[in-house]
């Protein structure tokens, strides 16, 4: 069964601002500044849910591994 996302952030000290991550799940993920962040909206449990699998593959294709996440 494919995991859920419970919770996501970014470790801004290792974000590069390559920018993948928005460009692949920009519902999840904006710049800011110069750094990725997660949209407000990305810490409802529903919405984590629905956008699981792109969260998950985001944070594979992080260059830096910035992207963490919680599952189950
Ligand atoms: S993919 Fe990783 S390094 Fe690139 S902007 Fe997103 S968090 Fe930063």
């Amino acid at each position: 069964m494919a995991k859920t996302v419970t919770k996501v952030w970014v470790d801004t000290d290792n974000c590069t601002s390559c920018e993948a991550c928005v460009a692949s799940a920009p519902d999840v993920f904006e710049m800011k500044g110069d750094v990725a962040a997660v949209k407000a909206e990305a810490k409802d449990a529903a919405f984590l849910q629905a956008h699981s699998d792109e969260i998950i593959a985001a944070a594979g294709d992080c260059p830096c591994e910035a992207i963490k996440f919680e599952a189950k």
